[in-house]
């Protein structure tokens, strides 16, 4: 496995491939690596000869108050895992390497971003968005996977390579979970034993609308007040929004109608920041 730090070696990487009629997936991720990360990397062995996963946490989907310096990292046992999946590539750049000094350029989804996760996170997704349009440039992949765990970045992103006509493919991968169904992210190792216990009621609470979907409600307005009314429950755990939206546009549902919809959530855990969603 090859492991690039500077754009000019993945650059040189991509084109080696790109003579010798290669396809490229790629797998951005923030590191950390979890089995919902793995996941997403057995499926783009599925989808193309060479897999290159990025390992980096992109300052600037971050804001100034949030956990950038706590965000948790782990590069020798990412690159370990990495290498035991058979990933042909991990590129783990600088801060510095991405965004020299007098960096300014951005690229900016102004719509489906502009809610649920955009209202907290104001820049947030200016800088998935600007990070991921510099990968695809250096990379070139010809898929790129990401997880459904994130189902507003993925409507971003898709409509992203859709606006810009990027020559990239996105495939969406679904949510592992663990076996009490809390959903694997790294942020999950910043969690105590109990704040773990109380984070439960997020995926519980979700169950509890996609089962209310299933037994033919189809008011928003109730599913939305049970979820409330089970997360207030729960000691440690903040509802920072639940929101019932189309999967594509991110537009709030007024009536559910199943197979386009998504219940999103997003919930401090203490001073955890934890999002959960559920397809409907
Ligand atoms: P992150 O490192 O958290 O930025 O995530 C990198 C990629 O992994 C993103 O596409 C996420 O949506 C995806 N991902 C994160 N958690 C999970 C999970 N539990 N299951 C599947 N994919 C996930």
């Amino acid at each position: 496995m090859e492991t690039l730090q500077t754009v000019n070696e993945m650059q040189a990487y991509t084109a080696k491939l790109k003579h010798a009629g290669e396809s490229i997936a790629l797998v951005p991720t923030m590191g950390c690596l979890h089995e919902g990360h793995l996941s997403l990397i057995r499926l783009a062995k599925q989808q193309a000869s060479r897999v290159v996963v990025s390992i980096f946490v992109n300052p600037t989907q971050f804001g100034p108050n949030e956990d950038f310096d706590r965000y948790p990292r782990r590069m020798e046992a990412d690159l370990a895992a990495c290498a035991a999946e058979g990933v042909d590539a991990v590129f783990n750049p600088s801060s510095e390497e991405i965004y020299p000094k007098g960096y300014s350029t951005f690229v900016n989804e102004e719509v489906i971003s502009s809610g649920l996760c955009g209202v907290s996170r104001p820049n947030h997704f200016r800088g998935v968005t600007t990070i991921c349009t510099k990968l695809f440039i250096i990379i070139q992949p010809d898929i790129a996977v990401f997880g459904q765990k994130d189902a507003q970045q993925t409507a971003v992103l898709k409509k992203l390579v859709r606006d810009l006509c990027l020559p990239v493919t996105i495939v969406i991968g679904p949510t592992l979970r663990d076996e009490d169904g809390l959903a694997m992210s790294s942020r999950n190792r910043n969690l105590t034993p109990s704040q773990r216990q109380d984070a439960l009621s997020i995926s519980r609470a979700l169950k509890i609308g996609t089962e209310m979907v299933e037994k033919n409600v189809r008011s928003v307005d109730r599913i939305v007040a049970e979820i409330t009314h089970h997360i207030s429950h729960s000691r440690r755990v903040r509802l920072i929004y639940v929101q019932v939206v189309d999967r594509e546009t991110m537009e709030p549902a007024k009536t559910i109608i199943p197979g386009t919809q998504v219940i999103c959530l997003a919930a401090w855990v203490d001073e955890v920041r934890l999002i959960d969603n559920a397809l409907l």
